[in-house]
């Protein structure tokens, strides 16, 4: 037996199980059309909701960030010091959220396990929905505090749990605010007047809400108008935004501890000048024009009403978001195959992403998608469709 033996045996179970995954490689940048070992495929897996991670501008932006700036940052800003680029990004952040203050990071996931730590130890408890991303589930993991895993936007549930829990002082209520597998909204209304009753705080991960919802994709806090009401906003710059990196929004205070004291802020060196530069650039087109976000909903309304139309469960969607639920793994990865075979890139979602028997495409449509895109996508789904017996 040799030492790193039971790293095959692992790879042979996943083989097994259907659950090895072989990634695709894109030759060229991530847009609607792009091409996969010579062949060109319509692209409807990405989470580049409008458009923005080839767009001219962004580009245009990143180039000139590396003339000013260079192309790396050199160190942790803590200790190098921090660009000027990285202020203005913040500022920007701030401004466009309607927050006192933000902070950037180098990822969403990092923005995650910079936060939520930070905040709660051994003598606190949280409260996070069970279906809350991977990176909120690790910057949990990252806490000694006491957890309360509460059922999918069980309302009921988290009152009882936070009930139970009111004489602990310090209390943190976490949620996704679009829920990505499936694109339904986290209900953070009830859960504000939730944490105002019993005096917790709330986190929301908005990384599928900026761009997306509210005026001009603001996020879910301006979709609710919860302006001042929820303690700490984070998400990425690597959906909508098109560039990379993540960021946490709040108050003054907040910010400064994250600051002082945030590991990924202390021990990783920050986000490149020409990762900053397109999230900038993208903040600039949102402020100037709600058009790319609307763009983004006429498209996810229009395929998804057809798709409903020819027979399709899309499950409960309430974004662009466009889940085609279609039951055993076997018949989504069937599903996938044959979509890639007519030139349809939509890859198959199977547990343990999701629940067994829950399996489904997560179609993504986005702002650069065209009527002729649409309309193709619709017609290879049908085809496919029926094909595999999903619709008839
Ligand atoms: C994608 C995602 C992240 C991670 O963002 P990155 O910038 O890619 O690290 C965090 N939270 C949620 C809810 C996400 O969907």
């Amino acid at each position: 037996m040799g030492k790193q033996d039971f790293i095959d045996q692992t790879l042979a179970g996943l083989r097994e199980k259907g659950l090895y995954n072989t990634i695709r490689t894109i030759e060229g940048a991530n847009e609607s059309w792009v091409t996969i070992e010579g062949k060109r495929v319509l692209n409807l897996c990405s989470n580049n909701y409008l458009g923005f991670a080839n767009d001219e501008r962004l580009r245009a932006a990143a180039k000139k960030a590396i003339e000013d700036y260079g192309v790396g940052p050199g160190a942790v800003r803590s200790i190098a010091g921090t660009q000027s680029i990285h202020i203005e990004l913040e500022r920007r952040i701030a401004e466009f959220k309607g927050t006192e203050a933000a902070l950037s990071f180098q990822s969403g996931l990092y923005a995650n396990l910079a936060t939520i730590p930070l905040l709660m130890g051994k003598e606190d408890v949280l409260f996070t929905d069970e279906l809350n991303h991977a990176s909120i589930i690790d910057g949990v993991r990252l806490t000694k505090a006491q957890r309360v895993i509460f059922p999918h936007r069980d309302m009921a549930a988290l009152a009882e749990k936070l009930e139970e829990h009111k004489d602990i002082p310090k209390k943190l209520i976490i949620t996704d605010g679009v829920f990505s597998m499936d694109g339904d909204l986290a209900p953070l209304p009830a859960i504000v007047e939730l944490a105002e009753k019993f005096d917790a705080m709330v986190m929301v991960d908005d990384a599928h809400g900026e761009g997306v919802l509210g005026r001009s994709g603001r996020g879910i806090v301006d979709h609710f108008n919860l302006h001042g009401r929820v303690d700490i906003e984070g998400g990425t710059f690597s959906k909508a935004f098109g560039s990379m990196g993540g960021y946490v929004a709040g108050s003054e205070r907040l910010i400064e501890i994250l600051r002082q004291q945030a590991r990924p802020f202390l021990f990783s060196s920050a986000s490149t000048p020409a990762d900053v530069a397109g999230c900038i650039a993208a903040i600039d087109i949102l402020e100037e024009s709600d058009e790319p976000v609307r763009k983004l909903w006429a498209n996810g309304d229009y395929f998804k009403a057809k798709l409903q139309e020819f027979g399709f469960d899309t499950g409960e969607s309430e974004t662009p978001i466009t889940p085609v639920m279609l039951g055993e793994a076997d018949t989504a990865w069937a599903f996938s195959k044959r979509l890639f075979e007519e030139d349809v890139f939509a890859t198959a979602i199977a547990f343990p992403t999701v629940p067994r028997g829950k399996a489904r495409i997560r179609a993504m449509l986005s702002a650069a998608h065209t009527q002729e895109d649409l309309d193709f996508s619709v017609e290879t789904f049908v085809k496919v469709g029926r094909e595999l017996g999903v619709i008839s």
